[in-house]
């Protein structure tokens, strides 16, 4: 008897500039890859949530956009933001409502040196870097409390609260430890900047220490955020899983995707551990409008996120298939520009799908 293949709603927002460009490479990779195995299948919904339409129409998410999403079983993102509109407006217009509405709570983003790819640093070669970076992605630094005085004048005083709860840090630090545990190494690294900040950071510290007693294989250390910097770039090899808070991880994740060689390479995963809500996948860079509409966007980091959605969706073969061929591309020299090399974002595509389909 023939089974009847699985079926995964994905709800699509490519947003703005080359968000638009790397999910039309990543869709069509995923279509390739459905069709030769041919026991699942893919439904796109495409949603046109951008920064063209907000300037038309005043909001990015129209009424009863966000249940639109619940319906679905994913969401893959490109990227969202405009030189028209100010970052924080686009930022809490689309993104950030998303991942709170739909309780997304970590945001996953794992980073590595692609075979192939040089890193910045010296002697820094494949598998010498080698991270997670768990992030705290619901409250925290972005809460968007606080306010302004005076604003407009020389006596203006703004004040940007960050909230940190028991409930928010754990759920965040019981998620890394469970990473941490499932990696070869078992080693957490937690950031933060408790010497200067007394309130919130000592709770993330506490926290920590309550928790480490229950993951005795897992081995802890703690660091500074401004420390941590340092040992990105001076000893890579002595790090593993990072758990961060919403700020620390945003930053942490931007140098650690720049020191794997590219921004253009790195996925994130906002996911939902309880399952209640679809969990989102994005690249980690921006819409980058430099370089919108030229082609040469690096699709990578959207590609790799498809693929952790598919694992996600349990399509572990699906997701395999893909980071194959990510290695595969790579090492042959298929690479973007911003990866050292010299083709375009369809040549990437391409080389991506002639892998899969070799594959067979
Ligand atoms: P946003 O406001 O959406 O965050 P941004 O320009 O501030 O956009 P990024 O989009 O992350 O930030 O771009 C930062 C730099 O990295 C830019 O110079 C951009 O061209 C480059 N870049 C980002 N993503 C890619 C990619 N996928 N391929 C090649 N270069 C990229
Ligand atoms: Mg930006």
């Amino acid at each position: 008897m023939i089974s009847k293949p699985r079926v995964h709603t994905i709800a699509v927002i490519p947003g703005d500039g080359i968000g638009t460009e790397v999910t039309a490479a990543t869709i069509e990779i995923l279509q390739k890859v459905e069709q030769d195995l041919g026991d699942f299948q893919l439904r796109f919904t495409h949603i046109d949530w951008n920064s063209e339409n907000y300037l038309r129409q005043g909001y990015y998410i129209p009424e009863n956009g966000l249940e639109l999403l619940e319906r679905h079983d994913a969401i893959l993102l490109g990227a969202v933001g405009s030189p028209d509109v100010p970052d924080h407006i686009s930022l809490w217009g689309l993104l950030l409502p998303i991942r709170k509405t739909l309780n997304q709570y970590v945001n996953v983003r794992p980073v590595h040196i692609l075979p192939g790819v040089a890193s910045p640093l010296k002697n820094c070669k494949v598998g010498d870097l080698d991270w997670v970076i768990v992030r705290e992605n619901s409250e925290g630094e972005y809460a968007g409390q606080g306010g302004t005085s005076h604003g407009g004048t020389p006596n203006a005083i703004a004040t940007e609260v960050a909230i940190f709860t028991h409930a928010g840090i754990e759920r965040t630090m019981r998620f890394a430890f469970e990473t941490a545990l499932s990696r070869p190494r078992k080693q957490l690294t937690l950031v933060t900047k408790s010497n200067a900040q007394r309130h919130g950071m000592v709770l993330w510290d506490q926290i920590f220490d309550q928790i480490r007693p229950e993951y005795p294989e897992v081995s802890c250390d703690k660091m500074l955020v401004d420390a941590m910097t340092v040992r990105m770039v001076q000893k890579p090899q002595s790090l593993d899983t990072i758990v961060a808070t919403n700020l620390h991880g945003d930053i942490l994740s931007d140098l650690a995707a720049a020191l794997s060689g590219s921004i253009g390479i790195a996925p994130s995963s906002n996911l939902d551990p309880s399952r209640q809500h679809p969990s989102m996948f994005e690249p980690i860079h921006g819409s980058a409008p430099d370089i919108a509409g030229r082609g040469v966007a690096n699709p990578l980091g959207t590609i790799a996120s498809a693929a952790e959605m598919l694992k996600w969706l349990g399509e572990d073969e699906a997701a395999a298939k893909i980071v194959m061929a990510i290695d595969a591309v790579t090492v042959a020299g298929t690479r973007t520009r911003d990866l050292g090399g010299q083709v375009g974002t369809e040549q990437v595509t391409k080389a991506i799908i002639d892998h899969v389909q070799s594959q067979k």
